[in-house]
């Protein structure tokens, strides 16, 4: 894989800086994205200790526009862009009568219009190398429900959904497209949630992490953030080449139920 490009999104944080660091080890050059302060300088320490490529974008994933144009400077620098990542996401819990509208409509954008419109930009480069490879971080969430959680659900759920379309679209070309579905994975995403039931019920971190948390999984512990990093490495592999249109749950088990 020495030498391709890959574009992540969300990598300036939790899972998808442990992917970008994992494809980095792999001799893949990157576009790192996300909205972290610390972005460029996250991309640069890549660079150096992998002796890869890398670009940072801070692209607002709410706006399609700077999403294409992520996309030009990318492809402009690299000349391609041969895995895309699709990662990015955001989370707000509330239940359906109190949930703002403006709040869904942000988790909408950003974890499923934004994958639509990463993919639509790379897409023409992909058909043209008859080689590419989509994959759509999507979530336990894109498989099972849980309360409170109605725009997250949904978003997962359609991505899901996009990346069945994309198997189809692109299996003429060399384009495979695939989910992962984590189940918890100890990251600022989740830290936030627990911070916060935390405080709504008074009780320790450590016991919302046990008896919230974790009690969606069979194996009462965090997914690692290698293990979403390895299967992503494995799915832009040659020997992925005939996975593709799947979902798959890296969740301690918590979909078998
Ligand atoms: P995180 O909060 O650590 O990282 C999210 C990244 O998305 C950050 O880099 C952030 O800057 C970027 N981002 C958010 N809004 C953006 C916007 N408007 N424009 C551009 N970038 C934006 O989260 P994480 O836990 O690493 O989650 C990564 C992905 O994995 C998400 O799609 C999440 O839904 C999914 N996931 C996470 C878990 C978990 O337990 N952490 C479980 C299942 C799925």
């Amino acid at each position: 894989m020495k030498g391709k490009v890959a574009l992540i999104t969300g990598s300036t944080s939790g899972i998808g800086l442990g992917i970008a660091r994992a494809f980095a080890k792999a001799g893949f050059n990157l576009v790192i994205h996300g909205l972290e302060s610390n972005g460029a300088e996250i991309a640069r320490t890549i660079a150096i200790e992998h002796q890869v490529e890398t670009f940072y974008s801070s692209a607002n994933l709410l706006n399609p526009s700077e999403i294409e144009g992520m996309v030009t400077v990318a492809l402009a620098k690299f000349g391609t862009i041969d895995v895309l990542i699709n990662n990015a996401g955001i989370q707000y819990v509330s239940a359906i009568e109190n949930f703002p509208l403006s709040k869904w409509n942000d988790i909408i954008s950003i974890n499923l219009t934004a994958a639509f419109c990463t993919s639509k930009s790379v897409w023409e480069g992909m058909k043209q190398n008859k080689w590419g490879r989509i994959i759509n971080i999507s979530s336990a969430h894109g498989l099972v429900g849980s309360e409170f959680k109605s725009a997250y659900v949904a978003s997962k759920h359609g991505l899901i959904g996009l990346t069945k379309v994309l198997a189809l679209e692109g299996a003429d070309f060399g384009i495979t497209a695939n989910a992962i579905c984590p189940g918890f994975v100890q990251t600022p995403l989740v830290d936030k949630q627990v911070a916060d039931l935390s405080k709504q019920q008074n009780v320790s971190e450590t016991e919302i992490i046990q008896k919230h948390i974790l009690k969606k999984h069979a194996v009462k512990e965090f997914v690692s953030i290698d293990a979403i990093a390895a299967l992503c490495l494995f799915l832009a592999s040659e020997n992925a080449s005939m996975i593709t249109g799947t979902s798959m749950p890296v969740d301690g088990g918590w979909t078998a139920s």
